[in-house]
């Protein structure tokens, strides 16, 4: 008689079954990951702002040329951004849309226990305790900070997710502001021999409403 692999493999299988010790592998495997699973911070579905003192739930920042599976969300309250996922991923906002939150300036930092100036070493000047990590938004655990365009941004390394205090999508995305935007858009198609749009829409209107009038 023969021994091929596939009965050393069966034989070996009942051996395990017999002693027991294939449950006792599982069962201990099974344990470590319902352990790791237990230790693991669960994301919280409705993020609340690391930045204001008693964290308000954040909103979804609305688009509506700009479709993303995860909305970007903001404080109303301090204007912070928060982005996970995708919500970055086709820009900020739509084109030629104004926002409150995207018309400040980015803040300069400031200490988080007495709001005195910082050093460079983000250490406070007037009570000269460090600026603590913020936690993140979404799962509570301290986020790492790190420099995007010149300006120093958190991200929690767990949800992937980037923290933007006031003014600082604007400054990493360099946006314009909205007027400044919409008088460039004007600009390119207006030319010097044409008169303005708005001209002409009046002017059609003006000859339906008094068509007797000669101009
Ligand atoms: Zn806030
Ligand atoms: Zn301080
Ligand atoms: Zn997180």
């Amino acid at each position: 008689m023969t021994t091929t692999a596939d009965d050393r493999w069966l034989a070996d299988a009942r051996a395990r079954a017999a002693s027991g010790t294939w449950e006792r592998d599982t069962d201990a495997i099974f344990a470590d990951l319902r352990r790791y699973a237990a230790r693991r911070p669960q994301p919280d579905p409705q993020p609340r702002c690391p930045y204001c003192a008693d964290r308000p739930e954040m909103s979804a920042f609305r688009r509506f040329e700009l479709q993303t599976i995860d909305p970007l969300r903001f404080c109303t309250r301090c204007y912070g951004f928060w982005a996970v996922g995708d919500s970055l991923s086709r820009g900020v906002a739509d084109p030629g849309s104004g926002h409150p939150a995207l018309e400040q300036a980015m803040a300069p930092r400031r200490c988080r226990a007495c709001h005195g100036r910082l050093k460079p070493d983000d250490t406070c000047r007037s009570c000269g305790k460090s600026l603590p990590a913020l936690n993140c938004p979404a799962c509570g655990s301290p986020m790492e900070r790190f420099e995007k365009q010149g300006v120093v941004l958190d991200q929690c390394a767990l949800c992937r997710g980037t923290w933007f205090d006031i003014g600082e999508i604007v400054a990493v995305y360099q946006l314009a502001p909205h007027q400044g935007l919409a008088a460039s858009t004007v600009d390119e198609h207006a030319t010097d021999d044409e008169p303005p749009a708005w001209v002409i829409a009046l002017h059609l209107i003006s000859r339906m409403v008094f068509p007797f009038l000669p101009f």
